[in-house]
């Protein structure tokens, strides 16, 4: 038994898209997820980041059940999410809840916040007086008693994910997906509902999936973070260990362009990065590294060899060539390529 809540392990989801040609028909397939790795510890609030098409929401959808994956499992607390090929039982669906970008989306215009909030509970919790819960879960989340009898459209956006937030915690669950859950948001909102979720994560002793495009959210918000790119995760360490000292290329790129708030912040960013290349489409990605095509420092293995996993520090791993061999890659950027030179391990 470990203190891993969830565990991740070589996590792949292909979608056949379509069929090329007339006569054998060869599947058009993208690979939103191939292959990727990574536990939850319980209690914390694990950061995984990426831009749009790296495949961060199918690992959601995954996880919470929506989507069957390809290949690969996933263990929560030692349980095999997908063992059972006629569904997920009851008390794994509870245990797991997930909170969508899009609140307007995600709650029924048709029905009050009472009946939204009563749903989760009639099936989940049906021995409990579905009133007093209610009631208890507005509460929870700072709304007002009389916020049951409204309807989601006369609520404001953030009041909206602030009930999606409570919908999620009627199951009474451990883990939580946030599904880049202030992106839809105003930037005035922002906060509170992000303050809202720590204490709440406080509270419960929640464990958080926290999906985002936003890295510089994740400085003051996650414990860890990983970084995934066209369905792969490039890089996974600790907060602070990942701004003051990231690895990856990639990573170093992403954090070169956020803006920071003060010169702590500033010292520890990396150099200017610039991309050498357009973003690749994720129905054809590149051979070997899938970001050569972008990297600055990428080699000739790099366009022939999908890179693996190494540790380059405590709790620290990366998946890129030059922290394979070290030595022997660093010599072909110095000679190769201009510029900052990522830390070697
Ligand atoms: Fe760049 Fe090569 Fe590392 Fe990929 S493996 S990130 S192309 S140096």
């Amino acid at each position: 038994m470990t203190d891993h809540i969830l565990s991740v392990r070589d996590l792949k989801k292909h979608f056949v898209i379509g069929h090329e040609g007339t006569v054998n028909r060869k599947p058009i397939t993208v690979k939103a997820v191939d292959g990727i790795s990574f536990n939850l510890h319980a209690g914390e609030t694990f950061g995984l980041v990426g831009e749009s098409g790296s495949g961060k929401s199918t690992v959601a959808y995954i996880t919470v059940g929506m989507y069957q994956p390809t290949e690969g499992a996933i263990y929560f607390r030692d349980q095999d999410l997908f063992a059972d090929s006629k569904g997920r039982p009851l008390a794994l669906k509870k245990e797991i809840q997930i909170v969508f970008q899009d609140p307007g989306s995600s709650l029924n215009p048709r029905r009050s916040i009472k009946q939204i909030l009563e749903l989760p509970l009639r099936i989940h919790q049906p021995d409990k007086d579905r009133l007093t819960e209610v009631l208890r879960l507005l509460e929870m989340v700072d709304l007002p008693p009389d916020y049951m009898h409204k309807y989601p459209q006369s609520l404001s956006g953030g009041e909206k994910q602030i009930v999606a937030i409570a919908r999620a915690l009627a199951t009474d669950p451990s883990l939580v997906i946030l599904d880049e859950p202030t992106s839809a948001l105003d930037v005035s909102v922002q906060g509170k509902v992000i303050n809202l979720l720590i204490r709440l994560q406080r509270e419960f002793n929640l464990t958080f999936l926290f999906i985002t495009h936003d890295l510089s959210l994740m400085r003051n918000v996650a414990s860890r973070v990983a970084i995934m790119y066209l369905g792969k995760i490039c890089e996974v360490a600790e907060a602070a260990e990942f701004f003051q000292n990231p690895q990856h290329p990639y990573t170093q790129m992403l954090l070169s362009s956020i803006p920071v708030v003060s010169e702590e912040e500033e010292a520890a960013k990396p150099e200017k990065i610039i991309s050498t290349g357009e973003i690749p489409s994720p129905v054809n990605i590149p051979q070997g590294c899938s970001f050569h095509t972008r990297c600055p420092y990428a080699m000739d293995i790099c366009k022939r060899v999908d890179p693996v996993m190494v540790e380059t520090g405590a709790g620290h791993v990366a998946r890129c060539h030059l922290f394979e061999q070290p030595e022997e890659n660093l010599t072909q950027v110095l000679e190769a390529e201009p510029g900052p030179i990522p830390q070697s391990p």
